[in-house]
């Protein structure tokens, strides 16, 4: 026990920060934590949670069509959106209680103010003054717009959960996670949506049959999908449309112009420069391998240190700190390599590992499987949707070190090969195991042809 007020003091109650405060108060430790919005932070409010319930939302267009080949009349399917916020917002409540609810069984003081550092162990919330051994950073993210002429007229994720009416048409630009989730709910939504990419191909960083499959497939839905697109300023006109002129010339109107340009560390304003916490260009709380910033009692982790923005990841992180800042025995250390990550665009990608890029630059040689088919559902009723499935093989170990697919379910389905892949399996264990037929998941063990070594490579 310390002489402070708290052993930690928790700024940002969201995924990271709620976990590190539960685990760290049920190992004796007094913990407090200091939230300025709400419960639960981007994951359950504006981010996961009400993403992936629109998500679903948005598949019952092609559900409903889909119906008529297994002999179902559906009469004209309409969408009501009041009806949909209203029951997410009312499923979001029910999650914050859950989350004080959490909080408080476990003994933490909860401030609902804005918590600012005042020196390495003082923290300034709701007009008080408390003192902690630690401090931890916990603020997360918020969505970055760029500078341009007509900016004012876009809005972020942030308030695409909170629209009072659905446009009409919208203009989604970005090419990574959060653009092409809303550009699939937007469209499925009946919307008529366009996404902007900036460069050649959206979703950088992922495989690229991925990125290729993941385009051709939401294009055959109807969605208008352009690449080398970037808008060079938004005009509102005098009918409220929103005109904008591209880059490289050409205009797109729409009712609603959505950004999802990235997301930048919240650690500004909060006091942490004053106590000597470095922070990078990016916004980023730089961090040690154990969460320790550069001043020894303020630790940070989740979206504000810009690892990966992903809740798992910051709810893992949470686990190591509170453990080892409050547990005795040798220390956990926290490791990122394979960790499974899902986008539920429509279709949705799953992916574990090593991109076939990252694999033929790490690995002297690579094998590559890769099956495109289209799933039995889709034999009635007719709809065109294929799906991806590739495994990337370490040519010397046969391990299997990476996990790609496109398709219904990816993510669900990803989750189990990430934990193969945490094992170590190997392509002969991968073909090993029986299948469980008739689903798309035993495709992932039954790929035997390999890509042609000179194919693969021309693929790239
Ligand atoms: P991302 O970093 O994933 O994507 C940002 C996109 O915006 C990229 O395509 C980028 O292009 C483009 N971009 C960046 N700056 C500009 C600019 N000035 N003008 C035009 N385009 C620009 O960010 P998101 O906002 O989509 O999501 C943030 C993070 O949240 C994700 O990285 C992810 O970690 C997390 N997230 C996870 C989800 C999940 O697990 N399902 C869901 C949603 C978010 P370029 O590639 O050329 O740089």
């Amino acid at each position: 026990m310390s002489d402070y007020d708290y052993d930690l003091f928790v700024i940002g109650a969201g995924s990271g920060g709620v976990r590190c405060a539960r685990m760290s108060a049920s190992y004796g430790a007094r913990v407090a934590i200091a939230e300025e919005r709400y419960l639960g932070g981007t994951c359950v409010n504006v981010g996961c949670i009400p993403k992936k319930l629109f998500a679903y939302a948005a598949h019952f267009h092609e559900d409903f069509g889909d119906a008529a080949g297994f002999g179902w009349t559906v009469g004209k399917p309409s969408f009501d959106w009041p009806t949909l916020v209203g029951n997410k917002n009312t499923e979001i409540g029910r999650l914050n209680g859950i989350y004080r609810r959490l909080l408080e069984g476990a003994g933490c003081r909860l401030y609902e103010h804005r918590a600012v550092v005042k020196d390495p162990h003082t923290v300034e919330v709701g007009g008080e003054t408390v003192t902690a051994a630690n401090i931890l950073v916990a603020t997360g993210g918020w969505p970055v717009v760029p500078d341009f002429p007509g900016n004012e007229h876009v809005i972020t994720s942030n308030e695409a959960f909170y629209l009072p009416k659905l446009p009409e048409r919208v203009i989604v630009v970005g090419g990574g996670y959060i653009a092409v989730e809303f550009a699939g709910i937007f469209h499925g939504l009946g919307v008529k949506t366009t996404q902007l990419y900036r460069g050649e191909l959206f979703m950088r960083g992922f495989d690229i049959d991925v990125r290729r499959h993941l385009a051709q497939e939401m294009r055959k839905k109807g969605l208008d999908l352009r690449f080398d697109a970037d808008i060079a300023k938004i005009e509102k006109q005098e009918d409220r449309t929103l005109l904008a002129t591209l880059k490289n010339g050409g205009t797109v109107e729409a009712d609603l112009v959505m950004y999802a340009t990235g997301r930048a560390p919240n650690s500004r304003g909060i006091g942490l420069e004053a106590c000597g916490v470095e922070i990078r260009d990016n916004g980023a709380v730089a961090v040690d391998q154990t969460f320790r910033t550069t001043c020894p009692s303020i630790w940070a982790l989740g979206d504000v240190t810009d690892r990966l923005q992903l809740t798992p990841v910051a709810i893992s992180e949470a686990m190591v700190l509170s453990h080892n800042l409050f547990r005795t025995g040798p220390k956990k250390t926290m490791t990122y390599d394979n960790v499974a990550t899902a986008v539920f665009s429509q279709p949705p990608v799953g992916t574990v590992g090593l991109t076939e890029e990252e694999a033929r630059a790490a690995f002297d040689g690579v094998d590559i499987y890769r099956s495109t088919f289209r799933a039995l559902k889709n034999t009635l009723s007719g709809n065109a949707e294929q799906t991806l499935m590739k495994l990337v093989v370490d040519r010397a170990s046969d391990r299997v070190i990476g996990c790609h697919m496109v398709g219904p379910d990816a993510g669900e389905i990803t989750q189990g090969l990430a934990v193969a892949l945490k094992c170590g399996a190997t392509k002969a264990q991968f073909d090993a195991t029986v299948g469980i037929h008739p689903t798309a998941a035993e495709e992932f063990v039954t790929m035997r042809e390999k890509v042609p070594e000179e194919a693969a490579k021309a693929a790239e």
